[in-house]
């Protein structure tokens, strides 16, 4: 049979449990699920290429058809090389509607055989980010219950007082 492969890309500055509900679900549909770590100039990240993706690979350890892989350049790009046709995005709120249709109608431009693939957040998650992850954990509020434990557990060594 066909195998089907599917691309989830971000900048995951650190994985959220928001991430990894998408992640799951989109792993639950298809064979092989990429997780691209995105290389990009313009964000400064708060955790470093290599431990981001050692992060997701500790929180999507009990998903065996979820690889863990860092993507620079284009992403149409990535998803040719990898022999996937979707790309796999989490929606929040209208707010991130625009920037992922011009997202998504860039690529389709680029390469109309890659199809975008949104899938709305778990209610609990819906005003969940990286950021606001961030900015809770610099004054070291609790975040459990938002990320995954070991990435709990990094934002405590990076903000160590
Ligand atoms: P990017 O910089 O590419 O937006 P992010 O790491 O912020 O990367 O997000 C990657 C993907 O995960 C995006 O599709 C984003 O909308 C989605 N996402 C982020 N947080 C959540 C959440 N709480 N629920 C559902 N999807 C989410």
């Amino acid at each position: 049979m066909k195998q089907v492969s599917a691309i989830c890309p971000g900048t995951f500055d650190p994985i959220t449990n928001g991430h990894l509900d998408i992640i799951e679900r989109a792993a639950a549909i298809f064979d092989t699920l990429y997780v691209a770590v995105l290389i990009n100039s313009s964000k400064k990240p708060l955790f470093s290429l290599e431990e981001r993706m050692a992060l997701i690979k500790a929180a999507t350890a009990h998903l065996p058809n979820v690889v863990v892989e860092s993507s620079s350049g284009l992403l149409v790009h990535y998803a040719k090389a990898k022999g996937a046709k979707t790309i796999v995005r989490g929606l929040r709120a209208v707010s991130d509607f625009e920037y992922e249709m011009q997202i998504a109608a860039m690529n389709r431009t680029i390469d109309p055989e890659v199809e975008t693939f949104f899938m709305m957040t778990n209610t609990q998650y819906s005003f969940l980010s990286s950021s606001i992850v961030k900015e809770v954990a610099q004054y070291h509020e609790d975040v459990s219950g938002l990320v995954p434990a070991v990435v709990e557990q990094a934002l405590q060594t990076k903000f160590k007082k």
